[in-house]
């Protein structure tokens, strides 16, 4: 039997069952002692130093006992202590992305994804390099800089050199004021080589989404082709390191399986890459099971509520304290809005989740990977965001300025990437009002940006960011960073 080793490269030994299942028994006896949940409540809240602010962050079984912990004023507590984490380390900003779906052939026989192999009556497409042209326009019409790529897993339609060709497509276009600066892709578990190939290509976070940490189930969940393969999808992100690319992103599709099972995974997972590549997760998505064409989400009985998806979010937050909490369009706007007040960091808007959806006038849903709950037009969003205090920001620059991987975390660790996160959002957000917003949203966005820009504490920086902003509005110069 195997044993739970976080330094182990062995997928069984890192994200350990009978660890898991130890881990559940201790959260389930401990879930009311009042002393130990305080104790942990204490251990994750942000601390002052002198250069910023530190947070301990939770072990999987510390934070398995506060998930399981159902003492309303303590999970009240859990949440105010989210947020001030999340303000600590990524202030009142929220980065903006969108996906772009290249194709949607598969060879994988996912049971809750529309485009696994045996769905006949969905309609394949896969984009041409001038399809991802007229797309990737559509989007910086739009005001996106960020882009995530999705394609289904598929050797003859979706080579790894097509998904490099896409990548590059996608830097090279720059339409008007536009471009696109940073794309993280969302790619089936791959070789060293093509990791390194992607790392080459300039791509900034790699995303895969475990579904599911329990073996049996994902097995049964995949029941053929290559992502059958248990340990080589979940040892993905060590190869995926060992090819250099420094910031991976780690996801688990909620609903598939028992709650608390997968967060402890997930967290497994992120203490294994802590342990044996010294950095942690550059982000963490969670998305839920939505409705797609062919698939219902009735017929996974492990769906879970709104509450319990926040709480969940919330405990993420406090046990990784410095990862990107991304939440995307599967969920409504008022799911979104509860989500930011408990440690996400990160949303898209107005995706579209079908191949070549961005170039349609209305939007298309035969092709969609899933159900799109919230359908606002990212001006909406924008503008949302601010009437709730939350700075919307379109920058790129660590990744461009080489702070990835830990060299990155250890800036963010230190609070030091509060220098430059915010007067880069409000850089960032100036040339999208400039370019691309409504004019209601412009008016409000730049009264923001003026009270903002007041709370900058060096005032050289300040100075700066004044004079940028100053040459975003009369004149077409873009792209200043810090
Ligand atoms: S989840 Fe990914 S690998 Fe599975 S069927 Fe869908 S596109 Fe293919
Ligand atoms: S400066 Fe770096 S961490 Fe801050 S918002 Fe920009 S890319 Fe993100």
């Amino acid at each position: 039997m195997a044993v739970y080793d976080p330094k182990s490269m062995k997928a069984d030994e890192f994200i350990n069952d009978g660890e898991i299942l130890e881990t559940l028994a201790y959260a389930e006896a401990h879930k009311n002692d009042a002393e130990l949940i305080d104790r942990l409540l204490e251990k994750a809240r942000p601390k002052k130093t002198d250069t910023g602010c530190v947070c301990a962050g939770l072990t999987h079984r510390e934070a398995s006992v506060l998930l399981a912990c159902e003492i309303p004023e303590k999970v009240a507590r859990m949440y105010e202590i989210a947020e001030e984490i999340k303000l600590a380390f990524y202030g009142n900003r929220i980065v903006i992305f969108a996906p772009l779906y290249l194709s949607n052939y598969c060879v994988n026989g996912c049971v809750y994804c529309p485009y696994h192999l045996k769905n006949k009556h969905i309609p394949r497409k896969k984009l041409t390099l001038e399809e991802v042209r007229a797309e990737v326009i559509a989007l910086q019409d739009m005001g996106h800089k960020r882009l995530a790529i999705e394609a289904g897993e598929d050797p003859v339609h979706n080579p790894i050199e097509y998904i490099l060709d896409c990548v590059s497509t996608i830097y090279s276009v720059h339409h008007k004021n536009g471009d696109i600066r940073r794309v993280n892709v969302n790619i089936a578990a791959t070789t060293v080589e093509n990791y390194r190939k992607l790392k080459e290509a300039g791509i900034g976070t790699y995303i895969l989404f475990q579904e599911t940490y329990h073996r049996k189930s994902y097995e049964e969940l995949h029941p053929t082709g290559p992502k059958h393969d248990y340990a080589y999808h979940t040892e993905a992100m060590d190869r995926a390191m060992e090819g250099g690319i420094d910031d991976v992103g780690l996801g688990v599709l909620f609903g598939l399986e028992l709650y608390k099972y997968e967060f402890a995974g997930l967290l497994m997972h992120a203490e294994h890459l802590e342990a044996v590549h010294g950095v942690g997760p550059h982000t963490i998505s969670v998305p839920r099971v939505k409705k797609a064409d062919d698939i219902d989400p009735a017929a996974f009985d492990n769906g879970i509520d709104d509450e319990t998806f926040i709480k969940l979010a919330a405990c993420i937050r406090l046990a990784v304290p410095y990862t990107g909490m991304i939440i995307s369009t599967r969920e409504s706007e008022q799911v979104r809005q509860r989500m930011l007040q408990v440690g996400i960091s990160q949303i898209s808007g107005a995706s579209r989740t079908s191949v070549g959806g961005y170039t349609e006038a209305e939007r298309p849903h035969d092709t969609e990977q899933f159900d799109v709950s919230d359908q606002r037009t990212l001006d909406d969003v924008v503008r949302w965001l601010m009437e709730s205090g939350h700075i919307p920001s379109f920058c790129t620059a660590c990744y461009r300025e080489g702070r990835t991987g830990d060299r990155f975390m250890s800036l963010c660790k230190n609070g030091q990437i509060l220098n430059c996160c915010h007067p880069n959002a409000l850089m960032t957000l100036a040339e999208y009002l400039e370019d691309y917003a409504g004019p209601e949203t412009k008016a409000l966005g730049y009264r923001m940006i003026e009270e903002e820009l007041k709370r900058i504490p060096k005032e050289k920086v300040r100075a700066i960011a004044e004079q940028n902003i100053r040459d975003i509005r009369s004149s077409n110069r873009r792209d200043f960073r810090f």
